[in-house]
């Protein structure tokens, strides 16, 4: 709501901006950044800018709005500064393809040092804040900067290193070599309900976002300026969306490494995209019985990316550590085995406090009528009295001789009836 209201605010002013500098001025807006586009002949040199700048200032120091100027913040470009060493425009940058990509190297430098910052972090927080926060911090750039060799170079290097602390999560930093490699990467970066650890590749999902983003704004400058569409007649078909374009990617790519698995990683694969096989991804550890220790995390993590223990042989059987082996291993005590007496375990303590409760809930009761009936028996005041009282005060008042009220007028209780109380 902010936003909405402070673009009304200022649209009279940059209105009135627009008219004082002319027709042959072009002003932009995204909420408080305001880009004044100057005629061909001014953006072309230095004193042309000076000369545009001034004019701003005049009118800023006459106008009556409350809204001011920020001078430190005012810079002019000409055109071949621009072309030459680009222009950061509303968190992307505009120009040669060697100034965005210098652009594109400085933002990925400040995310490398966000990802060595996780080393400090249990491994849950960790892959949980590179996983839904400094992964995407750069995704937008996706939709604007081009496919160029030079940039592409830069989306490598950030998926290797987002892909490497995955790799120091999951304890092993060896990197596989050749189709390994190759395979590793495609399931780190395929989304969770495809079996994959939503790690997206930045270099992949670039061309579809950005063809993406063209269409869309093609589409809303066409309604912008009224332009009709080339075919008359026939309905405008829909902006295909940026996931609807890696939708598309991934499943292909899911079907090229299902083909290259054998039957022990598909089944994980499945398992992986199950939704109870994903769901620890995503689980915040707000309380203890949520968190995971390091070794868990490194555990699924490696049986996540298909990756053996770091153990070639294991020291149960003697036999290869192959994939799985530690579910299959005859030797040591199988962890469905474990699991299962942990269930049972649970189960059996469950079903004991509710049998403790459920007895001592009906003792209370029966304690309760006892005491109500005892009272009725003495007089309908006192019986009206007792009713009102809570368990412990009943049973309180058990340990209370009732022979020792005189103005009773009720026989002392009899052996049969207390024993019933
Ligand atoms: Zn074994």
């Amino acid at each position: 709501m902010g936003p909405l209201l402070f673009s009304l605010a200022i649209r009279p002013l940059l209105d009135r901006l627009s008219t004082y500098l002319g027709t042959d001025y072009l002003v932009l807006a995204y909420l408080d950044d305001v880009y004044v586009l100057s005629p061909a002949q001014e953006l072309a040199s230095a004193q042309g800018l000076t000369s545009t700048l001034e004019k701003i200032y005049s009118f800023f120091d006459s106008s009556p709005s409350s809204l001011k100027l920020n001078r430190t913040k005012c810079t002019g470009k000409t055109l071949s500064d621009i072309k030459e060493h680009g222009c950061n425009i509303l968190g992307s940058c505009v120009g040669s393809p060697q100034s965005q990509a210098a652009f594109l190297a400085s933002k990925i430098d400040k995310l490398a040092n966000q990802v060595q910052n996780l080393a400090s972090l249990p491994h849950q927080h960790a892959l949980l804040l590179l996983r839904q926060c400094i992964q995407q911090d750069l995704q937008h750039l996706q939709r604007s900067l081009p496919d160029h060799p030079l940039i592409n170079n830069q989306w490598t290097r950030l998926d290797r290193a987002l892909w490497n602390e995955v790799r120091r999560l999951r304890g092993r930093v060896d990197q596989q070599q050749g189709d390994r490699q190759e395979l590793e990467d495609a399931i780190l970066s395929l989304p969770l309900r495809l079996g994959g650890l939503g790690v997206l590749s930045h270099l992949n999902v670039a061309p579809h976002a950005l063809a993406a983003s063209n269409e869309a704004a093609d589409r809303h400058i066409d309604t912008f300026m009224n332009i009709q569409p080339s075919q008359q007649g026939s309905p405008t078909p829909a902006v295909k969306s940026q996931h609807e374009r890696c939708q598309d990617m991934w499943e292909t790519t899911q079907t090229n490494l299902i083909d290259t698995l054998d039957d022990t990683e598909r089944k994980l694969l499945s398992e992986a995209a199950s939704p109870l096989g994903r769901k620890w991804l995503n689980t915040i550890p707000f309380y203890q019985p949520l968190c995971l220790t390091d070794f868990e995390v490194s555990t699924a993590l490696n049986y996540r990316t298909l990756a053996c223990s770091p153990l070639t042989t294991c020291s149960w059987c003697s036999r290869p550590n192959s994939l799985g082996h530690d579910e299959l291993c005859m030797t040591r005590r199988r962890q469905t085995v474990a699991r299962h007496d942990s269930l049972a375990r649970i189960i059996h303590s469950t079903l004991k406090l509710s049998i403790r409760q459920q007895n001592m809930s009906r003792t209370r009761s029966k304690a309760g009528e006892g005491m109500i009936s005892a009272s009725e028996d003495r007089s309908g005041a006192q019986s009206t009295t007792t009713s009102r009282c809570t368990p412990f005060s009943l049973l309180m008042r058990r340990k209370q001789p009732l022979e020792h009220k005189p103005t009773s007028p009720c026989p002392p209780t009899s052996p049969s009836s207390r024993s019933n109380t």
